[in-house]
């Protein structure tokens, strides 16, 4: 995510390494340097002109403190500015009536459907009672498609494949929902491949007929100022109250993050970054702000480690920890439970200065094949006592999965490494505390 940006960035503070002060001089180059590259991540001119005026305003009218260089206080400064353009503070989704209704609108292919299992999902694991309804009554895949979402998480999908009109359909889903205790109703409606006079109708028709609490408008970030122009296509007509920008995991630059909010002055709300239901997060721009200057993201990792963390397996798994019991069915459900929480590179990202390291490098799913081939190989007895994996027993392992021995001596090591340290702690009584806070 915004790879090309942190990095043209990252050189623009180079041209204060060494320097001692702030000068107008050399203020200005630097400045220079951070404006091209906002223009060249595809920020709207007059954004990226503003907010590179307000920086050398602050850095000029600071004094440098001696406890930190030129270079990181026009870091900071920075810092704060991407900050504010992209809204300050985090605002959530205004969920209020029985049922709340939440309307999701934008252009076909944006991401639509996909955000709505995923905001179905996201909102049932704050434990309310979510239906979704299929408002797209011109492709008829689409209700397949939120069927197989809603299946996927767990939550209802309400459709009526034979109506043609989407507030029947809307009001009959709100009905119920009223009767069948459903608190949330999430409505995914017909997109266009452009913005069109007749879907501008539809959509602000089913808002004038739901009164939903929330107006999401779904954008895929990947078109840049193209998301832009279409987000202020939509609010004029909608008045939405937030946007959700999609697809930031393919999306290099960040022209639409870092635009959208200052154009529009709509808050952007969610934040999507892949296919997995579990690849949603609320957006935060000060977060965002520090993971464009390379500086990670550490909060919304743990957030996301709690959100795929089943909590009545995580304290099954403290309890293994503590009895030194834990053994490679364990590591092979953890492995899972990675995966699940989205995006490898992504994730890593978030962890301060990986970001830059992360750059060019291939990570993905499937970079656990290999240690899960093993595992699976590995009869249930040498998974739950690993110690009985001798050399006869390796070669089998090896061969059944396609690794060589050295690969699984390596995945040997590992795990007794990893379950001496368990065991190191548990004797500490460290590990204790620190399974305690997991739970
Ligand atoms: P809709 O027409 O607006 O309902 O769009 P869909 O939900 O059908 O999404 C269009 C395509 O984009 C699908 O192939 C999705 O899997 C994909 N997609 C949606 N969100 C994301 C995302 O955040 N990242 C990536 N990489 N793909 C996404």
């Amino acid at each position: 995510m915004f790879d090309n940006l942190s990095l043209k960035l990252e050189k623009a503070f180079q041209t204060l390494k060494g320097q001692g002060s702030i000068t107008e001089i050399n203020v200005a180059s630097t400045v220079k340097e951070i404006r091209k590259a906002l223009i060249d991540a595809d920020v709207n001119f007059k954004v990226a002109k503003e907010v590179t005026d307000e920086i050398k305003e602050k850095a000029l009218g600071q004094d440098v403190l001696t406890a930190i260089s030129p270079g990181q206080l026009l870091i900071k400064i920075t810092n704060d500015e991407l900050t504010t353009l992209m809204g300050g503070q985090s605002e959530d989704i205004r969920i209020e009536g029985s049922p709340a209704i939440i309307l999701i609108a934008g252009l076909q292919g944006s991401g639509k459907t996909t955000f709505s299992g995923k905001l179905a999902n996201y909102l049932k694991k704050q434990g309310r009672q979510v239906l979704l309804t299929a408002c797209d009554i011109y492709r008829p895949a689409a209700i397949d498609q939120l069927k197989v979402l809603g299946e996927q998480v767990g939550v209802e999908v309400y459709a009526e494949p034979e109506n043609k009109d989407a507030v029947k359909i809307a009001k009959a889903a709100i009905e119920h929902a009223k009767k069948n205790n459903h608190r949330v109703v999430i409505v995914d409606t017909a997109g266009r491949l452009a913005v069109d006079e007749e879907m501008m109708n539809e959509i602000a028709r089913l808002k004038d007929a739901l009164k939903p609490s929330e107006t999401l408008f779904v954008v895929d970030s990947m078109t840049g100022q193209d998301a832009v122009n279409t987000a202020k296509a939509f609010n004029d007509r909608l008045d939405f109250n937030g946007v959700v920008l999609t697809k930031l995991d393919g999306d290099s630059r960040g022209g639409a993050a870092l635009s959208i909010r200052r154009v529009v002055e709509k808050p952007i709300k969610f934040i999507s970054t892949g296919e997995k239901m579990e690849a949603i997060d609320r957006f935060y721009p000060d977060r965002m702000a520090s993971r464009i200057l390379g500086m990670g993201d550490v909060i919304s990792l743990v957030e996301k480690a709690q959100m795929a963390y089943d909590e009545e397996e995580a304290k099954r798994l403290s309890k293994k920890i503590r009895k030194n019991q834990f053994d490679f069915n364990d590591f092979l459900q953890q492995l899972e439970q990675v995966k699940k929480m989205g995006n490898m590179k992504d994730l890593l990202s978030m962890i301060p200065g990986m970001g830059k390291a992360m750059k060019g490098v291939d990570i993905d799913d499937n970079s656990f094949k290999p240690i899960e081939a093993i595992i699976r190989s590995m009869t249930m007895a040498e998974r739950e006592n690993p110690d009985i994996i001798n050399g006869s027993r390796k070669n089998r392992i090896s061969k059944g999965s396609g690794r060589s021995v050295q690969e699984v001596n390596n995945l040997l090591k590992q795990f007794n490494d990893m379950r001496k340290l368990m065991k190191t702690m548990n004797k500490m009584g460290g590990g204790k505390r620190a399974l305690s806070a997991l739970n």
